[in-house]
Parts: structure tokens; C-alpha cells; sequence
């Protein structure tokens, strides 16, 4: 390993440094990066991983997003919103798991049915859970308004993920009525109203360089966040980026790579915030969650989507865990967990260091 490379590890602090590292590729210096973002991870957040119970309740979506494959313009996909009962069911499966939260995703969905849906559900879910089950909203852009009231309902954290924080980036893989200031802005609302506040990008997109992804860093670290959720952009069949972009052809192993250098870049970079190893990466690789973890994630979102809608919630193509039933990736995570040595932090939220401190602090 070079000294300037040693010396950045140490030391993270410029974009230089930052684009610095994400441009590593020589084996022995990539193995040192993640070697050291393991330290920073033990040190910071410890060994433990926690788990978020993804719950997919509805693929129902107002937007076009170019690379997404539950987009609104895709006619081929089978539109479902669980009802009440069954995601209300779900997350208590999860706290009866042990699962110290639960995360409710889906298409982005405005409008008060659907408002006082999720508001009664999050009511349902602490009152059956004893206040004791975490949770996390990932609903999209809502109004400020919106917000407040599922926050006042019980969900304290809340996962939207800026994409790319590269404006021009972000204006090609969206149609024009989608706005970038917007999503900031609900960022802002977000820290505003006390959620705890997760955010991400995707990895390896179409025109997106290390600049960018360093840049993305940046602004994690500027807009002050708790979570980062980003895993590796996956192409969906059914998608027009391919009409947009011209479509790189990456390797598996080399976008896997990236992904896993972004992670641990960004854990070198913020130390104490927690950090998800995405579904997204054990789609290139079986084990891809797990190395997520090794290169410095700490959180684990298992799909407990009842599988009859799984098919119907492919983001991108190729998907895992689509005829899994919850128990069944409980039973298959736990045991490769405990093979890189790490424990699942059972019964507890798990809040990130960071967020605490910001909240002591206030
Ligand atoms: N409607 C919510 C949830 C979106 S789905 C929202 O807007 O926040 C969750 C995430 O899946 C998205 O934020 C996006 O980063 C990711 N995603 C969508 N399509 C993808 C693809 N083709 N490859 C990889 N990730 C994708």
C-alpha cells in the first residue's frame, strides 16, 4: 500500500481524498480500504447488524422515474395496495421475529386516502407493538403537512433517497415535472420535523463519474445525515433508460466493487452513521449483503413482503428472494450473519450514534 494512500485512510477529509479512494483498484489496496472501513465500523457503530423488515405495501406510483421498474408508464405491472389488516399483520410478524423495526416502502402516492391509510396503520403498529416496534417511512416526496402527521402517528425515521446528488444527472433520469429542489426540500422537512433521516444514491449509473459519487458524499455529509441506503443502479427491461443513456456494460464483479468501495468510502468518510447493505447487492452477488458488511454497512433490510405481491415490486430486474417467504430469509440471513462473526442486534432499533448525538445536542 502507497504512503498517500495510508495517510488518506487515517485522514479522510477533501473531495481529493475522496475521489482519491473511490478510484482505488489495485487488489491489495482495495482489501486495505475495506479492511479500515471495518475498523471504523467497529469502532463507531460496533459488530451488530439490525435489521429493518421491508414491507413493499403498495407499487402503486405517480412518478416516471426513467430506471425504475414499478414506474407509472410501465403497463405491465400488477398494480396492488395491501390493505390495512395485511401490512398491520406483517410488521407484527416482524416485532414477534424480534425485529427491532420495520420499513413501509412503496410507490410514491399522494392524497388523503391514502394519508389516513398509512396514518392509521403506524397508529395500529405501536399500539399492537407497545410503542417497542420502530418505524421507518420510504413514501416519497409527501407535503411538509404530510409528513407531520405520520410523524405524530409514530413513524420516527424516514428513507428518501436523493438518487444522485449531481443536478444535471439527476434531470436526465427523470422527466421534467420531477425536481431535484423538491426532494431536497423534503430532506429539509424531514430533519425538521425530528425524523431520524436517511437518504442515498444509486451506484453506477448511466453518465454518473467518481466526481459525482464523491460529490454525493459530500452532500451526505453536508445535509447532516443519520442513514445512507445506496446500492449499484440495476437495469429494469422494462425501463427507457436505455433511450436516454447509452447503456455502460459493467460487470457484475466490477459494479459489485463499486458499490462495496462507495460504502466504504462513505464509512471512512462519516464514521457514525449507520449504513445499509441493500437487496440490491445480493442481486449481483449471493453473498453481496454480507460483503456489504465486511466493506462497512451495518443494517439489513429483509424483504417480509407476503410473497404473492413480490413479483409485482421488481424495481430493477432479477430481484432476490422473490419466492422466499419471510421466515424462510430470516433462517438464511441469520446463519451467514454469524459467518463473518457479527450479531444481529435483536429487539432494538438501533439508531445510529449519530442521530443520538444530534439529538442530545439540541
Ligand atoms: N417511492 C419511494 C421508494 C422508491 S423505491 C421513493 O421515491 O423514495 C426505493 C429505491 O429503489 C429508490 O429510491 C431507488 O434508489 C431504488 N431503485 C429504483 N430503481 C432502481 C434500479 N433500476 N436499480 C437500482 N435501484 C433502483
Amino acid at each position: 500500500m502507497g504512503n498517500r494512500l495510508a495517510e488518506i485512510i487515517e485522514n479522510v477529509k477533501t473531495r481529493d481524498d475522496l475521489i482519491f479512494l473511490l478510484s482505488v483498484k489495485e487488489k491489495e489496496d482495495l482489501l486495505a480500504v475495506f479492511e479500515a472501513a471495518y475498523e471504523i465500523k467497529k469502532k463507531f457503530v460496533g459488530a451488530t447488524v439490525f435489521y429493518r423488515g421491508i414491507i413493499e405495501l403498495s407499487n402503486i406510483c405517480e412518478k416516471d422515474c426513467y430506471y425504475c421498474g414499478i414506474r407509472k408508464s410501465n403497463g405491465n405491472v400488477f398494480r396492488y395496495l395491501m390493505d390495512e389488516d395485511e401490512i398491520v399483520k406483517e410488521a407484527m410478524w416482524a416485532y414477534n421475529a424480534h425485529y427491532g423495526s420495520v420499513v413501509l416502502q412503496s410507490g410514491e402516492v399522494k392524497g388523503e386516502n391514502y394519508i389516513a391509510l398509512i396514518e392509521r396503520v403506524l397508529k395500529r403498529i405501536k399500539k399492537d407493538s407497545d410503542g417497542k416496534l420502530g418505524v421507518t417511512l420510504s413514501l416519497g416526496e409527501q407535503t411538509g403537512e404530510t409528513y407531520a402527521r405520520w410523524y405524530n402517528a409514530g413513524a420516527h425515521r424516514y428513507l428518501l433517497r436523493i438518487e444522485t446528488s449531481n443536478k444535471a444527472l439527476y434531470a436526465k433520469l427523470h422527466p421534467s415535472d420531477h425536481n431535484f429542489d423538491t426532494r431536497i426540500h423534503c430532506l429539509d422537512e424531514l430533519q425538521r420535523l425530528g425524523y431520524y433521516t436517511g437518504t442515498g444514491v444509486m451506484i453506477g449509473l448511466p453518465g454518473q463519474t467518481i466526481d459525482m459519487l464523491a460529490d454525493d458524499l459530500l452532500f451526505f455529509k453536508k445535509i447532516n445525515v443519520d442513514m445512507i441506503g445506496m446500492g449499484p443502479y440495476l437495469h429494469h427491461h422494462e425501463t427507457p433508460m436505455g433511450d436516454y443513456f447509452t447503456l455502460e456494460t459493467i460487470s457484475n464483479d466490477d459494479l459489485l466493487q463499486k458499490a462495496l468501495l462507495m460504502i466504504a468510502v462513505a464509512r471512512l468518510f462519516l464514521k457514525d452513521v449507520n449504513i445499509a447493505s441493500t437487496t440490491a447487492l445480493q442481486s449481483l452477488d449471493e453473498m453481496g449483503r454480507e460483503k456489504g458488511l465486511k466493506a462497512g454497512a451495518n443494517i439489513i433490510m429483509p424483504n417480509i413482503t407476503d410473497t404473492k405481491y413480490r413479483g409485482s415490486y421488481q424495481l430493477y430486474d432479477n430481484k432476490p428472494c422473490l419466492d422466499e417467504n419471510a421466515s424462510m430469509c430470516r433462517g438464511c440471513l441469520e446463519s451467514r450473519i454469524s459467518t463473518i462473526g457479527e450479531k444481529i442486534g435483536y429487539g432494538e432499533w438501533g439508531d445510529s450514534p449519530h442521530y443520538n448525538q444530534r439529538n442530545a445536542e439540541k
